[in-house]
């Protein structure tokens, strides 16, 4: 069965030079990239993101995290991987969510660590489930920013809305 996983490159992943190792890890998975981008993530979209997670302690530490505010590394890289059984596919190849407890050979493996302050930085976000992907996908890109048509969408007139366009 064909599914899409949201991929992050958390800001410990990009201050360690890890994007092309991260990516040449996920193209065994032999998925399509449908998506991707680089984003500077607001207070609100981390909180957003990691909502499930609002009650335990180390809530505002990985909204910081996420935020960059730990690496000096105010970004993160998203991506879309598509195909068949994305999902594991992905969340095989980056171990367990506890960096010392992950595969040595997975991507949180290899690159993880545990701070002193008693965060996982485990340099890569995968989506866990299907609706998960799905409600992570819809927060972090808009529908004509994916290559594929994954969910419905609906064309909208923005009547007051501004944008850039090159000068
Ligand atoms: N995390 C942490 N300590 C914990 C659990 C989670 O620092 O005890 C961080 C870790 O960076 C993890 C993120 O919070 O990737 C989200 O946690 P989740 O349980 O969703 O794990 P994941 O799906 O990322 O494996
Ligand atoms: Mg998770």
């Amino acid at each position: 069965m064909n599914q899409a996983v949201l991929i992050l490159i958390k800001p410990d992943g990009l201050k360690k030079s890890l994007t092309g190792n991260i990516l040449a890890r996920l193209s065994e998975t032999k998925l399509e990239i449908v998506a991707a981008k680089m984003v500077r993530v607001s207070k609100e979209l981390a909180e957003e993101h990691y909502q499930h997670l609002k009650d335990k302690p180390f809530f505002g530490e990985i909204v910081k995290y996420l935020q960059g505010e730990l690496h000096d590394r105010k970004k993160v890289m998203a991506l879309v991987y598509w195909g068949e059984d994305a999902i594991k596919k992905c969340r095989d190849l980056a171990g367990a969510t506890n960096p010392e407890e992950a595969e040595s050979t997975s991507i949180r493996g290899s690159y993880g660590r545990i701070t002193t302050g008693g965060v996982y930085e485990n340099v890569i976000h995968v989506s866990s489930q299907e609706s998960e992907a799905e409600r992570e996908i819809k927060l972090w890109f808009h529908p004509d920013e994916v290559i594929v048509d994954l969910y419905l969408a609906k064309k909208v007139a923005h009547k007051e809305y501004k944008t850039y366009d090159w000068a």
